[in-house]
């Protein structure tokens, strides 16, 4: 090995961001690593804020984290491109070409040599097959995806805005998946409908959106605790929000969806929010993956394949008791990063790697501002505390300022809150451009 290892972390998202920033600050400075991020893209922005994004309520260029910036000051380095290959043997990552928009190319393939790497790709929506979800749907997986949603619902309120309110009754939006992203999407819709009469640009109000949220299982939220799917189910319910569960989608197509049992849901617009898979490259590394393409992992988040080689977050199947996974969730995300930091340093010092305990802190459904949900250092199975309203609200904001705190301190962080409150007196509660 290299006098100074070369630790490459390929995706800078919830789990990636948070390990770089500390191996940069506690070994990339101090020179006893030589830190290295690779992403697809040049900026960062944490993924639960998306469907926030799609509506507008979040402007990302306000949150979004530039690379170069952020790694200049944490000791790490960074490097643009999207990992397309691994050579084991001779212990180097493959990047794509980068090419402008235009066509041009700007960068040729790469090759980048590590020590250690660390994947941290994250996932994108699962589809499962079905015909015409990739060609008519909107996905929330990237920015790039949640702002052209963005523009195609500013778009369709705008359309069907013009002529009188016989026109403006019309609109319907169809999601599927009635997992967090669905759910709180359909609330921000809600939101934005309001905030869009409000502003004056459009006629369209509550009572003239039809969304319909549609959910494979027998209830909304299928991997939380029944009562939180039951309370949010009975706010959306009351939002005008139509809940189709026990509904599977066969097809998609420009006009809607249609259903197993042969009905149709039409829409102007469809979101697809179901499920999660690691994306196809992952399975043509040459390491065991899953079929939904996650890289398998030991306890310890090594690769099953290679010492040198670890994943977090959801590109990882990490094994948690019997055909059990640790779930695709920032806050697994979040700890396997800390876990892999220490096994990093422990493989380096030839010391054992600590085996990775996932803890479910609970979880919390933000309904825009109508509510917000969840419960509280509960596990699964409905233990744990329930947290309703603002207390909800409160946690749940909490746990951007916890990621915001893990990659940019304490002090930084505090001063965003206060911009943040600053923000929402002097600028629209709405991106409308
Ligand atoms: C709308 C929405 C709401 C959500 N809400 C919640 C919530 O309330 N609570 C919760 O716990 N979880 C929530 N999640 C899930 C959570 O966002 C993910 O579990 C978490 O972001 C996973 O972190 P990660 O680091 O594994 O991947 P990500 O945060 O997705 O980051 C992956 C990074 O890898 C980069 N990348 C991908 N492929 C390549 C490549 N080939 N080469 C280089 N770079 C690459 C990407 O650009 C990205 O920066 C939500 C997800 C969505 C979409």
């Amino acid at each position: 090995m290299a006098e100074q290892p070369r630790i490459v972390v390929v995706g800078g998202g919830a789990g990636g961001l948070e390990l770089v920033t500390k191996l940069g600050r506690k070994m990339g400075k101090t020179g006893a690593a030589d830190v290295v991020l690779v992403d697809a893209k040049p900026t960062h922005i944490w993924k639960p804020l998306l469907h926030e994004v799609a509506t507008g309520a979040l402007d990302q260029s306000l949150d979004e984290v530039s690379y170069p910036a952020h790694a200049r000051t944490h000791g790490y380095r960074y490097q643009l491109g999207a990992m397309t290959g691994l050579d084991r043997d001779a212990r180097t990552i493959r990047l794509a070409p980068i090419h402008d928009d235009d066509g041009a190319q700007v960068l040729g393939e790469r090759e980048l040599g590590y020590d250690y790497l660390v994947l941290a790709m994250g996932s994108v929506s699962n589809d499962f097959g079905t015909p015409g979800v990739a060609e008519h749907c909107y996905f929330l997986d990237s920015t790039r995806q949640a702002e052209s949603f963005r523009r195609a619902l500013l778009n369709t309120f705008l359309r069907h805005s013009e002529g009188g309110p016989e026109d403006a009754a019309k609109l319907s939006i169809a999601i599927v998946g009635g997992g967090a992203t669905g759910v709180e999407l359909s609330a921000e819709l809600l939101s934005a409908t309001d905030m869009f009469a409000n502003y004056g640009y459009s006629k369209i109000d509550r009572s003239q959106l039809d969304i319909h949220l549609i959910e494979a299982a027998p209830r909304v939220l299928p991997a939380l605790p029944e009562r939180i799917g039951a309370s949010v189910a009975a706010e959306l319910d009351r939002l005008g929000v139509a809940i189709h569960v026990d509904t599977k989608i066969t097809e998609a197509d420009a006009a809607g969806f249609t259903t197993n049992d042969g009905s149709r849901i039409d829409a102007d617009l469809t979101v697809w929010a179901a499920g999660v898979r690691g994306a196809d490259t992952l399975s043509q590394l040459g390491l065991t993956t899953r079929p939904n393409h996650q890289i398998v992992v030991h306890e310890t988040l090594a690769s099953v394949d290679d010492a040198r080689i670890f994943a977090i977050g959801d590109c990882a199947a990490c094994p948690m008791g019997e055909n059990k996974w640790v779930p695709p969730r920032a806050q697994s995300a979040h700890q396997m990063a800390s876990t892999v930091y220490k096994n990093l340093r422990a493989a380096m010092d030839d010391k054992p790697l600590k085996s990775f305990k996932y803890r479910d802190f609970g979880s919390l459904i933000s309904l825009a501002h109508f509510d917000a949900v969840g419960n509280l250092m509960g596990g699964g199975a409905g233990r744990g505390l329930l947290v309703e309203g603002r207390l909800a609200k409160l946690f749940y904001v909490s746990l951007y300022r916890m990621h915001q705190r893990a990659i940019h301190g304490l002090v930084k962080t505090t001063l965003k809150a206060v911009v943040d409150g600053i923000n929402s007196v002097l600028r629209p509660r709405l991106k409308l451009h």
